[in-house]
């Protein structure tokens, strides 16, 4: 598992578990709300129903206060009377009280509706009789807490006024209703399952409560509960552990300061939040799911992830496979170009030793046709080497300052003799700012316009090729343009592939490989441009490419000294691969072309290093001819014991032999303190990588040929280390 991965998973779990923890913060707030939403609703709900209490005893009190004065008023003292009062209003009383009483003075019952008037019990210790007997003239309600009543055997509230004769305390009227009056208006309320109400004196005292089953006339609630204090609002809410039945309520509660009663409602907890249950069973359950759904696409996202990284590890793995096979491939199509560059110096050497022999006309017309068909081959050699270096990213661009002008003269004088051999017309253009001097890869510049205008020339039968250079803000732009067969829309895309051409007769009709514009296109990628085709068929194609290319001032031109680039002028099947230009350092910077050299008594003395024998035999033709004398060593074993016996004034070195290669002889000729330590050594080698030359250079080499060996370029590197080479003729 990379370490990325680990990173991205511990990201994934961090954020699923903040999900989770968000999720469950947010149920837990949602759950409290609606908590304390159902108790402030119960609330409410207990406060009305506290003060419907109230205004059901405040009018049940005031019916009874009334039927009290009612009977007061018109009672004239004697039994009957009483009795006839009483049976008048029975209808209406029924509902308030069962029991009407009269106690005289002295606290002896005098009459009572339920009890025969022979009956006189004693009723002088009861509070409802102390009260009025100690307050003497005073008149006023009085209403006693519950009590057992002694004639009616009933838990009664007794309501009390006095009898005032002449203004003096002369007896009380009684009226007794039970409590049950007020406890089953209490049960209509609907204080649910485990609900109460009470009518409290004020002390903390019972009157009366719903249910009545848990009612003793005895108990009370604690007094200390704040809602009694004197100073307390006249209704409220409080939450509380009920004294009598241990029950948690939420209560509601209303004051009658008046009567000194409060009506106090609760309603049970449990009960209140029995729909609150629900719901957070509910909600805990979708949560859960939720939850549950969240790891679940955690672990999902895992599993993803570790298939994820494997497919991405298989894709690694087959494109290291497939970049290791192009690899292979390149350096398959390097060695394979390189072994036949070999027996190829063999075939063009020998066969331009022919054409300077004695040959009749058709001998010399066959071998210049084998010529040509050696130097397209070795053409077709050079694209392979080019584009299998492209591939395995080894291509390298020597920037340099160069004159635009000469680049294009050269590709001009190149193609004209073909042009004029077809009768089309070859035109260069370039335009006045563009005629300057750039930095930049002349040779691969040139390699790219020669291609384009090659081709154009190639494929253009009647009318003209017209090459033109322009200026572009950060460069140049070239445009190869021609009257020839153009090329059709749906080959164009791609015409810039490797080996593609526009169809099979092209080949047998023009010949060419189909490389040509892919290397083009590399190269011009390489260096940072785009390249392109604009055609019609039979119309004529337009070729073009633009490269950001900066200007060279003066200075740059003085230190790279453009003149000496003698590749400016050397024939078109040198060209690929360019290497085969380069020197590694010069004794004497005469161009390559000198024709004429002066001359010695004694020949220059060379070792010719070279294991394959036609090599062999051509260079020492080569050689003998120039007036050199030469002696053979057939690898680096050779050479070594040769330099030892022998001081030679150059030394032809091959790179791959048998026994010992090129570079293990030159390294050990160098080290030796002989004659040689300091004889110029110049490699042969077919290895046209720049890297093989840096290889030269490190052993100690001065120079190099690339193999096949061409004369002119063996005259001119003879010239640059021999100091007195013989007077000899390049033609
Ligand atoms: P080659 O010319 O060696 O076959 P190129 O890559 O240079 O390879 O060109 C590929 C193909 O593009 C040619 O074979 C030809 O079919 C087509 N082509 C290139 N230039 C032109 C042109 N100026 N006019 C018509 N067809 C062209």
């Amino acid at each position: 598992m990379t370490t990325s991965n680990r990173l991205l998973q511990v990201q994934i779990a961090i954020v699923v578990f903040l999900a989770l923890v968000l999720i469950w913060a947010v149920v837990f707030y949602e759950l409290d709300r609606s908590k304390q939403g159902f108790l402030r609703e119960a609330e409410v709900k207990t406060s009305i129903q506290s003060q419907l209490f109230s205004e059901f005893s405040r009018s049940t009190i005031k019916r009874v206060n009334e039927l009290i004065l009612d009977i007061r008023t018109q009672w004239t003292g004697d039994w009957k009377s009483f009795s006839t009062l009483i049976q008048r209003r029975q209808e209406n009383i029924d509902d308030l009280t069962f029991q009407v009483t009269v106690i005289d003075k002295d606290g002896i019952m005098l009459f009572s509706n339920l009890a025969k008037p022979t009956v006189h019990t004693d009723l002088s210790q009861r509070m409802h009789f102390l009260v009025h007997k100690e307050a003497g003239n005073a008149d006023h309600l009085y209403i006693s807490q519950p009590l057992l009543g002694k004639v009616s055997g009933k838990w009664s509230i007794q309501f009390t006024r006095p009898i005032l004769k002449n203004g003096k305390f002369n007896g009380v009227l009684v009226v007794s209703v039970s409590p049950d009056l007020f406890s089953k208006f209490a049960e209509k309320l609907g204080v649910g399952n485990d609900g109460t109400a009470t009518m409290l004196r004020s002390t903390g005292d019972f009157m009366a409560r719903y249910p009545t089953s848990s009612f003793t006339a005895q108990a009370g609630i604690p007094k200390d509960r704040p809602f009694l204090k004197d100073n307390s609002p006249t209704s409220g809410n409080f939450r509380a552990l009920a004294a009598v039945d241990g029950v948690e309520r939420v209560y509601g509660y209303y004051k009658l300061s008046q009567f000194g009663l409060v009506f106090v409602v609760g309603e049970s907890i449990n009960n209140i939040l029995v729909p609150y249950y629900e719901y957070r069973s509910l909600v805990l359950e979708v949560a859960s799911v939720v939850s549950l759904f969240a790891v679940l696409l955690f672990f999902m996202l895992l599993r993803s992830l570790t298939t994820l990284e494997k497919v991405r590890g298989d894709l690694h793995l087959a494109k290291d496979r497939a970049e290791l096979s192009n690899i292979a491939k390149s350096q398959f199509l390097a060695n394979m170009s390189h072994e036949i560059r070999t027996p190829m110096n063999g075939v063009l050497g020998m066969a331009q030793l022919l054409l300077e022999t004695k040959l009749d006309d058709e001998q010399r017309q066959f071998t210049r046709d084998i010529l040509v068909s050696g130097e397209s081959l070795l053409a077709i050699i050079n694209d392979i080497l080019d584009l299998s270096k492209i591939e395995a990213d080894r291509m390298e661009y020597d920037l340099h300052p160069f004159a635009v002008k000469d680049l294009a003269d050269a590709v001009n004088s190149l193609l004209k003799i073909k042009a004029n051999e077809k009768g089309i017309g070859l035109y260069l253009n370039i335009a006045p700012d563009a005629a300057a001097n750039f930095i930049g890869d002349s040779l691969r510049i040139r390699q790219v316009l020669l291609n384009l205008a090659g081709n154009a020339v190639k494929f253009t039968e009647r009318g003209e090729v017209s090459i033109n250079i322009m200026r572009k803000t950060n460069g140049l732009r070239f445009e190869v343009n021609d009257t020839g067969i153009g090329i059709p829309a749906e080959a164009r895309e791609k015409l810039f592939s490797n080996f593609s051409q526009v169809d099979a007769s092209t080949t047998r009709k023009f010949g060419g490989t189909g490389l040509g514009l892919a290397i083009s296109k590399r190269l011009i990628e390489g260096m940072g441009g785009s390249i392109g085709v604009n055609s019609a068929d039979n119309k004529g194609s337009s070729f073009w490419f633009e490269l950001p290319l900066e200007m060279a001032t003066g200075q740059d031109i003085v230190n790279n000294s453009i003149l000496s680039k003698s590749a400016m002028t050397l024939p078109v099947q040198q060209e690929a691969g360019a290497e085969e230009e380069s020197t590694i350092k010069q004794k004497d910077p005469s161009p390559a072309s000198t024709p004429v050299l002066s001359s010695e008594d004694t020949p220059p003395h060379l070792l010719l290093v070279e294991d394959n024998k036609i090599n062999q035999k051509l260079a020492l033709a080569l050689l003998g001819k120039l007036g050199f004398s030469v002696d053979t060593a057939e690898n680096g074993l050779e050479a070594i014991t040769a330099t030892n016996n022998n001081h030679y004034d150059l030394i032809l070195m091959d790179m791959q032999m048998p026994e010992m290669g090129g570079i293990e002889a030159t390294r050990h000729i160098r080290t030796q303190d002989g004659s040689n330590a300091h004889t110029p050594i110049v490699a042969l080698t077919a290895n046209a990588m720049e890297s093989d030359h840096q290889a030269c250079r490190d052993a100690g080499m001065d120079d190099f040929l690339t193999k096949p060996i061409n004369r002119e370029k063996l005259i001119a590197c003879l010239a640059r280390w021999v100091d007195h080479p013989p007077t000899i003729s390049s033609s």
